[in-house]
């Protein structure tokens, strides 16, 4: 053994795996979860070193077994070792709802202190939204999360699962990033940003109003400066109650009232106005208008996202006002997957209606643009936008008042 690896450093990381395509084989009822994929792992040279002794090797002290793997030495010098708990029942993640999610999350919350970081092998097709939740869930994460999966099985010749592992747990063993993030093809993005765009394509995912938080390529670049923190001295919870009393109204033209009432009556108590454009609807029907107020009225949140995958709501049109103006709420840039799940977390939680509605409307994780038009907000909004931008990134801490730690808005602080 070198010198150079007696002296590596080494990390560890849980790896959850809950199912999707990344482990999936063929069968006559279509494509499925199985077994055998840590075996599979285990042979692959790039992410398992069969060969290594592990002379420095700090253990995680858990009490369970979990399948202990290790990558290569890395260009950093580092040794990533993996932990593999595997779910009992792997599931596509199409089949996966709230308790899958508490599942995931307490399994975070119990291992937290043992690993330096996670990464959540995962289906695509809910990937969004087990991420959104997720990063509403977790409060004062300090740690590395990362979901992952692949379009095309591990178990096939050619597929997209090694290099998307392997990106993850490098970004896992090597960056703390806390943040719930998504990995996909060589970019890792704040996960309540993102949206699957494509069922077929390698490129599987964007985040159409934050660029990626960090690229894989021949180099890995991190933008620091946009990465979501919060305050040091506050310890890591989870919070596992969820409200799924809510629902999305995607609008088209000529949708009956009907279908809106049945949309928002009781016991619907949140719901996510998909709607036209930058936030626009038919201001025309009174009638339409006249359920919303209603279901506003007895007490349901209406928050208003663009059917666009790009851009958010805004107040310049009639047809968008007359929203504002009867009480429903802007989700400014918002994805639906992290607007359905925020209400889920917003619901849940033992505050009053005023109070929800505020952190509706407020960035808690970094999953909206603040828009606003008041003198505090104003220079908020700059400086959030800035933030975005790595070159301005001094202009936008003093504009902030010189913190680069996000304020908890969630308890009653400024924001
Ligand atoms: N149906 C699969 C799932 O979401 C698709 C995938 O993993 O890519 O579990």
């Amino acid at each position: 053994m070198s010198s150079k690896e007696e002296k590596c450093k080494s990390t560890n990381v849980l790896v959850l795996y809950t199912g999707g395509t990344i482990g999936m084989y063929r069968s006559n009822a279509g494509l499925k979860c199985g077994s055998g994929f840590t075996d599979l792992l285990k042979k692959l040279p790039m992410l398992h070193d069969d060969d290594y002794k592990y002379p420095n090797q700090r253990k995680p002290d858990v009490s369970h077994d979990l399948h202990e793997l290790v990558l290569p030495l890395s260009e950093y010098g580092v040794r990533v070792f993996y932990y593999i708990k595997e779910y009992e029942e792997k599931k596509d993640s199409s089949n996966m709802d709230s308790e899958d999610w508490v599942e995931i999350a307490k399994d975070v919350r119990d291992n937290y202190d043992a690993f330096d970081s996670f990464v959540i092998l995962h289906g695509t097709d809910t990937m969004s939204y087990t991420a959104s939740i997720l990063s509403f869930m977790f409060q004062n994460l300090h740690k590395t999360v990362i979901l992952t999966g692949s379009q095309i099985s591990l178990f096939e010749q050619r597929n997209d699962g090694r290099n998307n592992v392997l990106g993850a747990l490098m970004f896992a063993g090597h960056f703390v990033i806390p943040e719930v993030t998504l990995f996909f093809h060589g970019k890792l993005y704040r996960g309540n940003r993102t949206t699957k765009i494509n069922s077929g394509d390698f490129l599987a995912f964007d985040s159409p109003n934050l660029a990626p938080l960090a690229t894989i390529g021949a180099e890995i670049n991190v933008r620091w400066d946009v990465i979501w923190r919060c305050d040091p001295n506050k310890k890591f919870t989870v919070h596992t109650e969820l409200n799924l009393d809510v629902g999305v109204l995607k609008l088209f033209p000529g949708i009956t009232d009907n279908t809106v009432e049945s949309i928002c009556r009781e016991p619907v108590k949140g719901i996510v106005l998909e709607s036209f454009g930058a936030g626009n609807c038919p201001n025309e029907r009174k009638e339409f208008i006249e359920i919303l107020e209603k279901a506003i009225k007895r007490g349901a949140i209406i928050f208003n996202c663009t059917q666009c995958l790009k851009g958010g709501v805004k107040k310049d049109f009639e047809t968008g006002k007359i929203l504002f103006d009867i009480g429903v709420l802007s989700g400014s840039d918002i994805t639906t997957e992290a607007a359905l799940t925020k209400l889920s977390y917003v619901l849940s939680k033992d505050l009053p209606l005023d109070k929800k509605k505020e952190l509706m409307e407020t960035s808690i994780r970094g999953e909206l643009s603040v828009a606003s038009t008041s003198k505090s907000g104003f220079i908020k909004a700059i400086a959030s936008d800035m933030d975005s931008t790595p070159d301005n990134n001094d202009v936008s801490k003093l504009l902030l008042n010189g913190t680069s730690h996000h304020k908890d808005n969630e308890n009653g602080a400024a924001h």
